[in-house]
């Protein structure tokens, strides 16, 4: 039975799923609303969207997904979301040394947008490196063999500022914030003692050891839901990719204003520089790295025993940014790399989320996660998703559902995800060689 609109609701989680489940939930008519994160600010260092951009766009291999991406598209595009939303154009390329699956997954995603009646229109095919340098004047690298096409429906949003936005609008409507690693951090979901099946969860536990309770608790917790819901862990898999920004002057900055997003599918992407701050953002292109607990097979980002590698991105990583950087802008590709960091999010081997009422719970309890590292784009749509379910009491999306009895296994599959191109390393194999690194330098 859904909750009435005045009971307590916890959503646990203030990232980009979380704030837009606040939202939606407040807009439906909810107005208890409480959302407590771990860390003392809005955005939270600890989100996978703590950033200065993710790209928007609507290529997928799954026209489900293309047609959520529009929606969200469309929505980014209306008064609340829109100051952050960039529509700058999307290029997605392969260079001429790609593997084939980089170039079939640019095929299929392409198939996505080059037929769809929004996006047709806007897409321009490249098929020589004068073709790119034509959308990008700035382009003075040689782009050997690049080949690719330009989508000019899609951009970026600004994620940090898109989450703290949407923070002060809920903040400034009711929606109440617990913050902060004592307060704020919940460590372990509470359930009645009743024995009944199904049983019913009645808030949770803060690390300050105060017991909050609420009608319906919502696990929003991104790369770490599988610490407060084991089971996930069999399936969702917390993951990170590294991240490197380049300090410009204002000047640099200035003639990189207006550039599309560049993705090219064998290296990696960057963006249009931010005004603000002057960085300029890259991320490289590859199956990640996972930290998989030997005995239950679950991977968490590493907490205080085995702390995430800092201000450090692998030299592997590296290499193919400054291939990147030399093929297309070669005056940045020996700038000093700043702000370097790994970013975690929740991965699944097919890419699909979890939109769901945690099973045996009568459905006072909901996961949201697996968001697979395509989850931020949707942030303005992601919490109609849990009206809906609210609404019809149980998912009838089967590719959203909770996955059950799976076991463990502590296999990762995430070198075969299609659009992946490299192996998953484990995180404590990465702290070992920035240890080697550390030490050759010293
Ligand atoms: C390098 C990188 C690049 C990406 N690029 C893109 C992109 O271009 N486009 C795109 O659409 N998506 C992208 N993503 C994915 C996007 O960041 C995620 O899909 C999105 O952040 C998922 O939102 P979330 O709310 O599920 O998780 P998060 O945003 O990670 O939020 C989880 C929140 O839970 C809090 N939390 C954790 N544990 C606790 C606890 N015990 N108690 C209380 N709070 C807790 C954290 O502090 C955090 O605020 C990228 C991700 C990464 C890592």
């Amino acid at each position: 039975m859904a909750p009435e609109k005045t009971d307590p609701v916890a959503i646990l989680g203030a990232g980009a799923w979380g704030l837009s489940t606040a939202l939606h939930l407040l807009n439906s008519g909810h107005t208890n609303i409480t959302v407590f994160d771990q860390a003392s600010q809005i955005p939270s260092p600890y989100s996978g969207a703590y950033d200065l951009n993710k790209i928007v766009r609507a290529e997928y291999e799954d026209e489900f997904y293309t047609e959520l991406a529009l929606k969200a598209i469309n929505t980014w595009k209306t008064p609340l979301w829109g100051g952050n939303f960039h529509q700058v154009g999307y290029v997605v390329a392969t260079t001429g040394a790609a593997p084939e699956k980089a170039v079939k997954h640019l095929q299929k995603a392409l198939g996505s947008v080059k037929n769809h009646p929004v996006f047709s229109g806007g897409i321009t095919p490249l098929s020589k490196s004068r073709d790119f340098k034509d959308i990008y004047w700035q382009f003075t690298g040689p782009l050997n063999g690049f080949r690719g096409y330009h989508n000019r429906l899609a951009g970026y949003a600004h994620s940090s500022n898109a989450m703290v936005d949407i923070y002060q609008h809920l903040a400034g409507r009711g929606v109440k914030f617990v913050l902060g690693p004592l307060e704020g951090k919940a460590v372990k979901l509470l359930y009645s003692r009743d024995h009944n099946t199904p049983r019913s969860c009645t808030g949770f536990q803060a690390a300050s050891g105060e017991n909050h309770n609420a009608s319906l608790t919502i696990v929003c917790l991104g790369a770490w839901a599988a610490k407060l819901l084991p089971d996930i862990g069999s399936y969702v898999k917390a993951k990170c990719w590294s991240v490197a920004h380049i300090q410009l002057t204002e000047r640099e900055c200035d003639y990189l204003r207006g550039i599309p997003v560049l993705n090219v599918r064998d290296l990696g992407f960057f963006f249009e520089p931010d005004p603000a701050t002057r960085l300029f953002k890259l991320c490289p292109l590859g199956a990640g790295y996972i930290n998989t607990n030997k005995s239950t097979g679950i991977s968490l980002p590493p907490g205080e025993s085995l702390p995430a590698p800092r201000d450090y991105i692998p030299a592997i990583d590296e290499k193919k940014l400054r291939t990147l950087l030399r093929e297309t802008l070669p005056w940045l590709a020996d700038r000093p790399f700043v702000d370097n960091k790994m970013c975690w999010f929740a991965d699944t081997d097919d890419s699909e989320y979890t939109v769901d009422f945690v099973p045996s719970t009568d459905n006072s309890l909901i996961v949201l996660s697996g968001d697979s590292g395509h989850g931020f784009k949707m942030m303005p749509i992601v919490g109609e998703w849990v009206v809906q379910l609210l609404k019809d009491g149980k998912q009838n999306l089967s590719r959203w559902q909770f996955r059950q009895n799976l076991g463990k296994d502590g296999r990762d599959w995430g070198d075969q995800v299609s659009w992946r191109i490299g192996t998953t390393g484990e995180i404590d194999e990465l702290i070992a060689e920035k240890d080697r690194v550390v030490k050759a330098r010293l």
